[in-house]
């Protein structure tokens, strides 16, 4: 095994008998991808807002395609860009029902992340995430979050979170890529924020930010 997979496998067991593993969502793939637009550069407290605003208005997924953009844009404003997104939303819904005749995406492995990264608003991130939760594909969906983590520690280092995507990616086995998804968004919200908490982590032996690197960028511990 490479000495970054051990490192990937060590800090995962750490991770695990130290931090809370959040629920995953398990939602219904349209509804997983309905989702993750919303979620699109604002927090999780104004996505859940918003989708709990949809859900509420629309009994379904077929509605929230056939309805008038307006009532989409006025169920999700909490979310912000909401012009933007209930456009995006409308389109790929319809670009479902076009391509597969219906609100559903009859693919699997490379065909479907592709496929869902064809799609307008959906990046690289989002198509990993649809990927993993409702598909169950071998994903490493990779957020501010864990762009912010994997380059401290460093699990992979990259400029770009689709540079790191593609890195862990490779690297994490696919047993893995779920749980340690989750329980690193889950260390860059509880301890490795955007100043961390390192005294308190439970992975600072492990962490090359902690020990100081890289000194010589003069930034300490800070971001
Ligand atoms: S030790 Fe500090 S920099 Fe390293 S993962 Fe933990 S909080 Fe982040």
């Amino acid at each position: 095994m490479s000495p970054v997979k051990g490192k990937i496998e060590r800090i995962y067991k750490i991770l695990k008998a130290n931090l809370p593993l959040p629920e995953p969502r398990n939602l219904p793939p349209v509804e997983e991808l309905v989702l993750t637009i919303l979620s699109q550069n604002t927090s999780d407290r104004n996505r859940d807002l918003a989708w709990k605003r949809l859900k509420g208005k629309f009994s379904s997924m077929e509605e929230v395609a056939e309805a008038p953009l307006e009532e989409i844009e006025s169920a999700i404003k909490p979310a912000g860009l909401y012009r933007q997104k209930a456009r995006r939303i409308k389109e790929v819904l319809n670009i479902l029902k076009e391509r597969f005749g219906g609100l559903r995406i009859p693919l699997k492995g490379e065909e479907l992340y592709e496929f869902l990264l064809s799609l307008k608003g959906v990046g690289p991130k989002t198509a990993a995430v649809v990927s993993l939760f409702s598909f169950g594909e071998p994903y490493f969906p990779v957020d501010t979050h864990i762009f912010r983590v994997s380059n401290r520690i460093p699990l992979a280092k990259g400029r770009t979170r689709k540079e790191v995507q593609e890195k862990l990616n490779s690297l994490v086995p696919d047993r893995l890529k779920k749980e340690l998804h989750l329980l690193l968004i889950e260390l860059g919200r509880s301890f490795c924020r955007p100043t961390p908490n390192c005294s308190a982590c439970p992975i600072r032996e492990h962490c090359d930010f902690a020990k100081g690197f890289p000194s010589r960028e003069g930034k300490g511990r800070k971001e």
